[in-house]
């Protein structure tokens, strides 16, 4: 009998869950709902919740939205975007997960503490979670993603240094070699990369190498998703990419064997799911 099992640490981060689940109330209790962005990097989800009632707006269509409920995505938001959206007259569903709640209160608190010091985030320019992490130090913080940007601050002053959540582990470290090397005055260093992601490379290769075939499930444009599918690959070659379940082919498997479905950040369980449930009616 064929064995398929479900990568238990493959899929959405809790954070976009815990996001998904606030909405999903809302829209249960027949309310309308705004995200103020895309909720999830992932067509189809967003269809999904928009199917349900759920409207996409960006923050320039805060005026237009036909809903008094607007929700913070789990990547949260500067404070201006509060302050609108209560100008407005908006109902705030805060929906920022814990995690980059709790460090844009650790930026705010060092911004307020050190007047005299250079706060970085080390993450990605225009990337939501770093618009959210520079608004707490009301636009001052400097955002670098490569070790030869450090040339951008001053090196008779000290720096604090943060990272958003998803950035990678070594690019961290290297960005930290970099600023200790260049600055003359004092660097703290904050490793904030959340591990729920930063481990997902390390636990995927296990996962396919557990299983005789893999099936990956991941929009064709996520560069995470083609990440995460190599490391799989690479670890078990019988690996295959699919990014909708009609596309999984018999011939990939035989009874008797053992197969794993593992997917991106930005697979829902459920595409996981539909994926286990074509695989297991071929065997029936
Ligand atoms: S901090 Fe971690 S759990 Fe929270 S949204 Fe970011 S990746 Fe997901």
């Amino acid at each position: 009998m064929i064995h398929v099992e479900i990568d238990p640490n493959s899929g959405f981060c809790f954070g976009v869950v815990r996001a998904i689940d606030k909405a999903e109330k809302y829209l249960e209790q027949g309310k309308t709902i705004s995200s103020l962005g895309e909720m999830v990097h992932n067509a189809q989800e967003v269809k999904r919740l928009e199917s349900l009632g759920m409207h996409t707006i960006s923050c320039r269509d805060i005026d237009a939205a036909e809903n008094e409920n607007v929700l913070i995505r789990a990547h949260g938001e500067p404070p201006s975007t509060y302050k609108t959206l209560k100008d407005k007259g908006r109902n705030i569903v805060d929906a920022t997960c814990p995690i980059v709640l709790k460090l844009q209160q650790k930026v705010k608190k060092t911004y307020e503490n050190h007047p005299e010091a250079q706060i970085v985030i080390y993450g990605k320019q225009g990337h939501a979670e770093v618009i959210g992490l520079v608004g707490q130090t009301r636009g001052h913080a400097y955002v670098l993603s490569l070790p030869e940007e450090v040339k951008k601050l001053d090196p008779a002053k000290p720096v604090f240094m943060f990272s958003q959540t998803t950035m990678p582990l070594e690019g961290f470290a290297e960005m930290k070699t970099a600023l200790e090397a260049y600055i003359k005055a004092e660097v703290i260093s904050y490793d904030t990369i959340c591990r729920k992601v930063a481990h997902r490379v390390p636990e995927i290769s296990r996962f396919a190498a557990m299983h005789d075939v893999c099936v990956f499930v991941s929009g064709k444009n996520s560069s995470n998703g083609r990440m995460l599918f190599n490391v799989a690959q690479k670890s078990n070659p019988n690996t295959h990419f699919i990014s909708k379940a009609a596309e999984i082919q018999k011939d990939w498997f035989t009874n008797d064997i053992s197969v794993g479905i593992c997917g991106a950040t930005s697979t829902p369980h459920w595409q996981m799911e539909e994926a286990k449930k074509t695989i297991q009616a071929f065997f029936i």
